[in-house]
């Protein structure tokens, strides 16, 4: 086996017995990979905590041509604390990205795209003013799944590629809704959806969330942050993403439970939305 360093974020840990660990880690070229700790070595920042989020140096042995091994060293790097104003709203938003993050990335699929806007959100979710949190947190995860490959299309109908004037008309109402059709994995005008099979599953989004999502899809990080999105809305948006997630990325790989969502929508209460 042949040493490494590389630098990493801990996606998850799980001890195996009182003197072992195994840690996933998520690292800018090999994606995700997976180190073995032994008894002293266990990961451990200021007083003790784990380390969950940072950006950190492991030296690593590796197994040839696998994404496994065991752990030499680690060093931080960048620790994100979350000591400022709403640290429990702050761990919540950090702990559901990373969680939605070891649910969609796969061994042997390097993802330094993703890995990058993950520190960015991460810097972010510890510096940011807490109202900006929800905002800062829609715009990563629409930002992660379209890396991902799972962006919905929010532009026209997947049907027949009408735009969304054409749809909803020149002057829609607060309370119209736009249908989201999951097997197609975007919007799908009435016509299409009368005409054509695949459709069973279908979310009703109103048409002023439709139109915070596309701008959220559009802007960087910071942008997105400044944009406001209510606990409401934040929790629609979870909603959809995680179904067309189940939906799309089943087929790769099973999904465990996205049971942060509840923790997401208290830690946006905290808030007032
Ligand atoms: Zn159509």
């Amino acid at each position: 086996m042949a040493i490494h360093k590389t630098e990493g974020i801990i996606l998850s840990s799980a001890n195996w017995s009182e003197s072992s660990q195994m840690l996933t880690v998520f690292t800018p070229e090999k994606g995700k990979i997976t180190l073995s700790v032994k008894g002293s070595r266990r990961i451990n920042g200021k007083r003790g905590r784990p380390l969950r989020f940072a950006r950190l140096e492991f030296s690593c042995y590796l197994r040839e041509g696998k994404e496994s091994g065991y752990l030499s060293d680690v060093e931080p790097l960048e620790v994100y604390l979350f000591e400022k104003d709403g640290q429990l709203g702050r761990l919540t938003f950090a702990s559901g990205a990373i969680e939605l993050l070891n649910n969609l990335l796969t061994a042997q699929d390097p993802q330094p795209a993703c890995y990058q806007i993950t520190l960015s959100f991460l810097r972010m979710t510890d510096t940011l003013e807490k109202k900006r949190l929800p905002g800062l947190f829609a715009g990563y995860i629409l930002r992660l799944v379209s890396l991902l490959g799972f962006r919905p299309n929010l532009a026209g109908c997947v049907g027949c590629r009408k735009g969304l004037t054409e749809i909803i008309g020149d002057s829609p109402k607060e309370t119209d809704r736009l249908m989201i059709s999951i097997e197609r994995g975007g919007m799908i005008c009435d016509d299409c959806r009368s005409t054509s099979p695949g459709q069973n599953q279908l979310v009703a989004l109103p048409v002023k969330l439709h139109g915070t999502l596309v701008r959220l899809l559009e802007s960087s990080l910071e942008e997105a942050s400044q944009i406001k999105v209510s606990l409401d809305n934040l929790h629609q948006t979870v909603d959809l993403i995680t179904s067309l997630l189940k939906y799309h990325a089943g087929n790769i790989r099973p999904l465990k439970s996205f049971d942060f969502l509840d923790k997401l929508v208290r830690a946006v209460k905290t808030y007032g939305g």
